[in-house]
């Protein structure tokens, strides 16, 4: 058939708005006038997705004929946020739209409302994924993510009576207008069974995996659009689907409903995202996803491999898979196993594919997110995978011994399997074993990897580690999260920033500049407003904009340390009510963050935040002081509203726990000053701005390291030193905060003050107080403020995960830009 060629498809305001009639016509199936604000945003995402489509194909056949070498991104988790005004921002098409919405009666903003965050991931890791989506894609690089197309996201969190209440997050309810089905290319997923051996016709090993089960991958497309719309890329997120095979023995006895039956497990595999990323699950239905996660992604990649080139041992001069995280490592087994027993390549050559394929981003360094699978799961779910894991580890403990090892605890330690208590296999071990690079996520990250994770294997192979300090792309988290600073700073140097980060080095002169900084003064007030307004509506608390916004929004976690946060604020607090104290400024606390729906700790320091807020804000003596906000349901669409409107950053983990972070780079980036600790990107960070723009406080890795070694940490110490920690730690066992159940934080008390006390709260919590106090004196003078502010955002260009994705691509991966016809390729 001739290739369509469809006139309508321009991107000129005309066009733009006859598409979007027709959609509202002939998809939606409804009449203009009846056309409401979710009509209009579906309409408008099927218009965008007719370009993206277009441009899609042209991608592709980009690559195509290039033959380009690609990158595949395996991630159990991808954190988009929405993508309409992503959409249009890329595409550069704000002002038609905006001007098209307005002739109808609407405004983008209150469309852009109307659409759900795709929330499939938990937080920073899934984040990150989708960071790097836009930048291989701005980059004009063929790099793509595969991922799952849950049914149900991240829970959506309300407080009820001061708790977290989750509810499902069935993000697709109105529809997913983005997405691109794909059923042709389908992916048929075996799974239990046996392994029955044979001998090959050439006389070899020939096992046989026998009586599996199947389900089906199907894939899904979401179409992801670089800067200026010149290269379109794809995440493909697979969903499980029964087969319409039955299982004949079940069938044949009769039991048709039984057999049925079977059917609906399977697509139980892709309903619904496990919600934390910083545990290890060690469920069957966990691993039964990270497995469907794999082979739907090596299946679909080695296929379009074959279909350009024929042998299968170029496999590594054409394709690099970046494994994020261990929840991906079996593909070092499924590759193998692919490899050897269905193209019979021989075992030594297909190990060679492997590990010049796969490469491994750890993401923590904290135990109980290491994930290991029983053996005995494993042989139940994968039998010939575990095969293969048990092949690959004695090959590999054979050759280290013969490098030389003789110390048995040293090779237990390097084994694939751990024996200590019952057998599991490591997966972290197995991802560094398979790859041909592994690396951190921030320089002291990258460091704590080869010294605490991996200290045998980096003396084995020092050359395999590497740091790739995390990233977060400019187009959403300044472009189009904060118009007001980003037309600023364009007005001042110019659009060029917006792919190149680094061009707003630009801004620091300007910071000297007391005019500027009134501008920039006036843009920060602007989004302060804002963000006020959207609390009163949200909350009913009404906060002045005159106050230093201080915010903490990331997951709740006790190594990220909101309880620090909350003991800082009750401080605060008693010092008002108590001492008479009069602060330099007026402050609204601001946290934001789901908890982990089985994690108790988590979820009863947002259950004190919110008693916090109550009484705080009532309390007609503080409240021209002191506001507490707990702004809901943390997701991508809010941390952009509160994001623009910060003053204050709190970067506040424990010394050696945060891996990088990304949270700390969007404030940052949008002038917030950091109050932070010297962990994971703080430190690269505080580097970048200048130490005198950043509130350090608290104890590096290695005073951490020694008093946790040590067991020296003695926390009754420092209630027994300090009036202003026992105050503190004394109204919270009193009950202060919960008259009515005198007793529910006292389990804080009792934490705190425990010698085992793994993040050290109150060994930092002095110099913390230190760091606020500064804060609060140096924002009562704008001048000094604004001057930091602004040199915060002049020197943050480094932290674009463009920057980031050039170096995975010049060391790791080896993919080049290809940009269209015609385009110079990015600065
Ligand atoms: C950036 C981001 C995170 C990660 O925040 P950290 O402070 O690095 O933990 C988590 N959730 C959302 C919605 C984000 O946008």
């Amino acid at each position: 058939m001739p290739v369509a060629s469809c006139p309508v498809h321009g991107l000129d305001a005309d066009d733009l708005s006859c598409s979007i009639r027709e959609h509202v016509a002939h998809s939606l199936g409804k009449r203009g006038q009846e056309a409401g604000c979710r009509d209009v945003a579906t309409a408008m995402a099927l218009t965008l997705r007719d370009r993206l489509v277009d441009r899609m194909l042209e991608t592709r056949d980009r690559y195509r004929e290039s033959r380009a070498k690609r990158m595949y991104y395996l991630s159990i988790e991808y954190l988009l946020g929405r993508c309409l005004g992503n959409n249009i921002y890329n595409m550069n098409l704000q002002g038609e739209m905006a001007g098209l919405l307005q002739s109808w009666g609407f405004s983008l903003e209150e469309i852009r409302e109307h659409e759900r965050d795709p929330a499939l991931g938990n937080g920073g890791l899934g984040r990150l994924a989708a960071c790097f989506l836009d930048s291989l894609a701005t980059l004009d690089m063929p790099g793509c993510g595969y991922g799952i197309h849950y049914e149900y996201g991240l829970f959506k969190q309300s407080i009820e009576n001061d708790r977290q209440v989750e509810r499902p997050d069935y993000w697709m309810a109105e529809g997913m207008p983005l997405q691109l089905e794909r059923r042709d290319q389908a992916v048929i997923v075996p799974l239990y069974g046996r392994v029955e051996d044979h001998q090959g016709p050439d006389g070899g090993y020939l096992p046989l995996w026998v009586d599996w089960q199947d389900l089906v991958g199907v894939p899904y497309d979401i179409p992801i659009v670089g800067y200026g719309d010149r290269t379109v890329n794809y995440l493909r997120l697979f969903a499980a689907k029964s087969t319409d095979n039955f299982n004949m023995q079940i069938f044949d006895q009769g039991d048709y409903i039984k057999a049925i039956h079977q059917k609906v497990y399977s697509e139980l595999i892709s309903k619904v995202l496990y919600p934390s990323e910083s545990i290890s699950f060690g469920k069957e239905l966990r691993l039964v996803q990270e497995f469907f996660l794999v082979f739907c992604s090596i299946r679909d990649i080695t296929r379009r491999f074959l279909k350009q080139n024929r042998n299968i041992e170029e496999l590594p001069e054409f394709t690099a898979i970046q494994l994020n995280d261990t929840h991906p490592a079996l593909a070092v087994a499924e590759l193998m196993r692919l490899l050897v027993d269905e193209r019979r390549v021989p075992w030594d050559r297909a190990w060679n594919i492997v590990t010049r394929t796969l490469a491994f981003t750890n993401h923590t360094l904290m135990p109980e997110a290491l994930e290991m699978w029983s053996v005995e799961l494993m042989e139940k779910v994968l039998p010939r995978h575990l095969q293969i894991i048990y092949e690959v580890n004695r090959r590999f403990l054979d050759t280290v011994r013969a490098s030389g090892v003789t110390d048995e605890a040293k090779i237990r330690r390097m084994s694939l399997i751990d024996e200590n208590g019952g057998k599991q296999v490591r997966m972290a071990h197995l991802a560094v074993v398979g790859s041909h690079s592994v690396n951190g996520v921030s320089k002291l990250h990258s460091e704590l990897v080869k010294k605490v994770l991996f200290p045998d294997y980096a003396a084995l192979w020092p050359g395999k580690f590497n740091n790739k300090t995390n990233g977060i792309t400019p187009r959403r988290w300044l472009y189009k999260a904060n118009p007001g600073l980003s037309g600023l700073i364009s007005e001042a140097i110019g659009e060029d920033w917006i792919t190149d980060l680094d061009q707003l080095q630009k801004l620091a002169p300007l910071a000297e500049d007391p005019s500027f900084r009134e501008r920039f003064a006036g843009v920060k007030r602007a989004a302060k407003a804002k963000l006020a307004d959207y609390f009163a509506k949200t909350t009913g608390i009404v906060v002045s904009p005159d106050a230093v916004f201080d915010m903490q929004a990331k997951r709740i976690h006790e190594y990220k340390r909101q309880l620090l946060n909350a003991m800082h604020v009750i401080h605060d607090y008693l010092r008002v009510t108590e001492d008479g104290y009069v602060p330099p400024a007026p402050r609204v606390y601001v946290f934001a963050g789901k908890a982990a729906p089985g994690y108790f700790e988590a979820k009863e320091i947002i259950h004190l935040i919110c008693r916090l807020s109550k009484v705080i804000n009532a309390d007609k003596r503080a409240s021209d002081w002191i506001k507490v906000v707990f702004a809901a349901d943390y997701r991508v669409s809010l941390a952009e509203k509160l994001i623009p409107a910060a003053d204050v950053s709190e970067q506040i983990s424990t010394a050696g726990t945060e891996a990088s972070g990304t949270g700390n780079m969007k404030f940052s980036l949008n002038g917030a000053l950091t109050v932070g600790t010297l962990d994971g990107a703080n430190i690269e960070i505080r580097e970048a701005v200048g130490a005198e723009n950043f509130y350090l406080f608290g104890l590096t890795t290695p005073e951490v390291e020694r008093l946790l070694g040590e067991g020296s940490y003695d926390p009754w110490e420092y209630y027994r030193k300090h009036p202003e920690i026992r105050r503190v730690l004394d109204a919270l066992s009193a009950g202060r905060f919960s008259p009515d159940e005198p007793a529910v934080f006292h389990w804080m008390f009792e934490k705190l003050l425990s010698r085992n006390e793994r993040y050290l709260h109150l060994a930092d919590f002095m110099t913390y107080l230190d760091a606020h106090e500064r804060i609060g004196m140096e924002y009562a003078n704008p001048d000094v403020w604004m001057r930091k502010a602004a040199l915060n955002v002049a020197r943050m260009g480094g932290f674009s995960s463009d920057r980031t994705i050039r170096e995975y691509a010049r060391d790791i991966w080896g993919i080049k830009p290809f940009p269209p016809k015609g385009a110079a390729p990015r600065a």
